[in-house]
């Protein structure tokens, strides 16, 4: 046997004794809902999601939350951990240990998080993300909710799993009870930091008993609850300490509560942003910690490992990306992992919807058992099928590397002089730098598969007559409109404001004037105006001025480890204006552009942004002063600026932001409802959205004898052209071949 080759991650990939078991490396899949938890239906497909995610190699991994009891779903129909349900989990604890992979069962009362009218907290009230007001848990209650955590441990015990983990933080029920926020008692449950203590504490004992000594017993412990009134310092220690005592093997740690306005796992958050709180929490217990949230890159875990700023990490979202990421990081292969870009639209979005998790990049996740994307190897001894694909974005590569990973002998044309398509544009985006990692995965995997990639080439429909399949990936051009001035193409008159395409400004072959405006203010639109207002270098590659921007403090000065004046998203709802002495460098620089961003629609701009993500992209824009125009019918660009009419009642946001080189043109307004505006800008950015190019496709259908064609992503539908839909539709393309 050759010796084991020496490995870049010797800490992570290293065993580690729990207690009760030792992990065979420091990688946990952390505690995710996919939407797979809530029925008996969907046990198989939970046992091959968890099972895919063992034999890659993960040491722990951990479920979605199942609840105790009725009262703390999440949803009238979520996971709950009763015996109908649980008696056919040994299926799932059995997938996971035949991969030689240890697997937890969380359990999460949501508390006044719950999204149905039995939702229960520590006192009256009413989250601000859901609409059911909660009741107050009665002291009998409590006793009863107490005994359910335990019922369901052993019932979790009964089922094979080795252990569970109690959820205490992101601001559900325990995490609540803990945070003067939302524990108002004046009884033993809420007297005191130690009455708020004491119902996480007494659970911790019902399921240690509950379990027995050999199970381990993990608890997720809230270290910043980004909320004021949240916990202090002083209070998380004295809690992690006593959670010891009750004889909890490993704290597993959380960071921010749901209601936070203050991003916690976004992309734009910087990576490994809240680990030097783990290292705090750390140094004062002797059990082992888990480190989390944004901790994608294998090795900034190395690092938070070989630091001694956590025992563990947590790489729930890298692991749905990436099921064989461990396996891969062990053999070597750590530039063939896939790329998790901290998008939040297949997974979060989607569970927050009630719907099947997905992932972008991925789109087996939490979906392995579906026929339509298993991709079987052809039979060896046949000729291998030749298959060209056209168009090195995401739905190509992933269509190419499918292609190749059956072994069809697979070439890659791209016309540009390299491959990523819109995600290139992404890549541009301050906050988005990770879309350039997916970029790089793809490109080492292009490379291990042994696919040809022609690059700056654009092949005709005689030139792929070769191929006995062409998957064509052509995918989308900018939309241009149909009104006088619009078209960035066309010939202007001096004095004209420049019209560009956002694919020209954001590919560096254009630049904006000081004054701009954005048509469109979708993903794109928006993503445009944050390209034009955010610093350089971007926050998130400045972990200390993302922290100030967004008003966290230290959590020993501050409850919930947020200023009290507040940071970048809650200026809508309670930060007063800062004064001039207390506000930032960043703050006080003159910004390079001013912002108009204009859509049809009279909603709020950026509705349609993901559910966990759009508010961040919002709060960014407010922040960044970026003037908003809703309800607008554009009329024409001209050497005056850009035209465009308003409705008069529903534009608060352009009322009283007039600024001082906007003409309003009041004898031209409709005198019914509508008012003419002029925008004397420098730039227009058209952003309005796009239409498919199908160039190509129509000339093959010209071909006699032309090859099998598939049309695929945003060539096939450009409409709210998305990664998720067209990756998923290339493997599908790939998998049906
Ligand atoms: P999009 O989200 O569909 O937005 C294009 C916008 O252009 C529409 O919101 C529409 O708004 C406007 N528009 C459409 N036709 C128009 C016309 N004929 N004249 C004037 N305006 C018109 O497309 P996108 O911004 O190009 O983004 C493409 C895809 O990438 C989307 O699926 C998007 O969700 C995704 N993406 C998401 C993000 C994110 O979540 N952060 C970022 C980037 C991209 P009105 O009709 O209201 O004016
Ligand atoms: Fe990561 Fe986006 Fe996939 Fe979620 S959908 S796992 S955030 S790449």
């Amino acid at each position: 046997m050759p010796p084991p080759r020496p490995t870049a991650f010797p800490r992570l990939l290293s065993p580690l004794d729990l207690g009760p078991f030792t992990v065979r490396n420091r990688i946990v899949m952390g505690s995710m809902h996919t939407g797979l938890e809530d029925s008996v239906d969907h046990v198989g497909a939970l046992a091959e999601f968890l099972g895919a995610r063992a034999r890659g190699g993960a040491g722990l991994l951990v479920t979605g939350g199942f609840s105790p009891n009725r009262t703390g779903r999440l949803t009238p129909h979520g996971a709950e951990a009763r015996h109908p349900l649980l008696q056919h989990h040994d299926r799932v604890t059995r997938a996971v240990h035949e991969a030689e992979g240890r697997v937890l069962m969380q359990l999460l009362h949501a508390g006044r998080y719950a999204f149905h009218p039995l939702a229960a907290g520590p006192s009256y009230s009413r989250s601000p993300i859901t609409p059911f007001r909660a009741r107050r848990l009665t002291r009998a209650g409590i006793s009863r909710t107490i005994t359910a955590f335990g019922r369901s441990a052993a019932l979790a015990a009964e089922a094979g799993y080795d252990g569970v983990e109690i959820m205490g933080s992101e601001g559900y029920l325990l995490n609540q009870f803990l945070a003067p926020r939302t524990n108002r008692r004046r009884d033993r449950w809420g007297r005191g930091a130690e009455g708020r203590r004491a119902l996480p504490l007494a659970i911790a004992r019902a399921a240690r008993e509950a379990i027995g000594p050999d199970l381990l017993l993990s608890y997720r412990i809230s270290l910043l609850d980004l909320v004021e009134d949240g916990q202090s310092w002083e209070e998380t220690l004295a809690l992690a300490h006593e959670l010891e005592a009750a004889g909890v093997d490993v704290l597993a740690t959380g960071i921010g509560w749901h209601e936070a306005r203050v991003p916690t796992i976004a992309t734009s958050v910087p990576r490994g942003a809240f680990t030097e709180v783990t290292a705090r929490l750390r140094a004062e217990v002797a059990v082992p910690v888990v480190a989390s949230n944004r901790i994608h890159d294998p090795a900034l875990a190395e690092s938070v490992i070989a630091d001694g700023r956590a025992d563990l990490v947590s790489m729930a979202r890298p692991l749905l990306a990436d099921p064989r990421l461990p396996q891969k990081l062990a053999e070597g292969r750590a530039a063939e992992v896939v790329a998790c870009i901290a998008c939040n639209q297949a997974c979060l979005d989607k569970v927050f919807v009630g719907r099947r998790a997905s992932c972008v990049v991925n789109p087996r996740a939490a979906h392995e058992t579906e026929a339509s994307l298993r991709l079987t190897p052809v039979p060896t001894g046949r000729r291998p099928r030749r298959v060209a694909v056209v168009g090195a974005g995401p739905a190509g590569l992933e269509a190419a590397i499918s292609a190749a990973s059956r072994g069809f002998v697979v070439t890659l044309f791209e016309g540009a002089d390299d491959i990523g398509g819109q995600f290139r544009y992404a890549a541009q985006i301050p906050g988005k730098e990770d879309y350039a990692e997916a970029i790089r995965s793809w490109r080492t995997r292009l490379l291990s598969h042994g696919v040809g990639v022609r690059l700056s080439t654009r092949p005709t429909a005689e030139d792929l007559a070769v191929f006995d399949d062409v998957i064509l990936a052509t995918g989308v051009r900018p939309r241009v409109l149909d009104l006088p001035g619009f078209d960035p193409a066309a010939e202007r008159p001096d004095g004209s404001p420049d019209v560009v395409s956002y694919t020209e400004l954001l590919a560096g072959r254009a630049s904006a004037g000081r004054r701009v405006a954005i048509i469109g203010a979708g993903g794109i639109g928006v993503d445009v105006a944050e390209y034009l207002a955010s610093p350089r270098p971007s926050l998130t590659e400045d972990a200390p001025a993302w922290r100030e921007r967004w008003g966290i403090t230290d959590p020993a000065e501050h409850r919930g480890g947020v200023r009290p004046s507040g940071g970048a998203g809650r200026t809508e709802q309670t930060e007063p204006e800062r004064t001039e002495p207390e506000k930032t460098e960043l703050e006080k620089a003159e910004p390079a552009h001013e912002i108009h961003l204009l859509q049809r629609r009279p909603g709020k701009v950026g509705a349609d942004l993901g559910r966990t993500t759009g508010w961040v992209h919002r709060a960014e824009l407010r922040h960044a002063g970026v003037i908003e125009h809703r309800g607008v019918t554009y009329e024409r660009i001209d050497t005056e600026g850009l035209h465009v009419s308003v409705p008069v009642e529903a534009d608060p946001s352009a009322e009283g932001r007039a600024r001082s080189h906007r003409k309003d043109t009041a004898q031209d307004a409709d005198p019914v409802e509508r008012r003419h505006e002029v925008l004397a800008v420098d730039t227009v950015v058209i952003c309005a959205g796009q239409e498919s190019e199908r160039t190509l496709a129509d000339q093959l259908a010209e071909l006699p004898d032309a090859p099998r064609v598939h049309v695929v992503g945003g060539a096939d539908v450009a409409a709210e052209l998305d990664a998720e839909r067209a990756i998923r539709q290339a493997v599908q393309a790939v998998a049906a071949l």
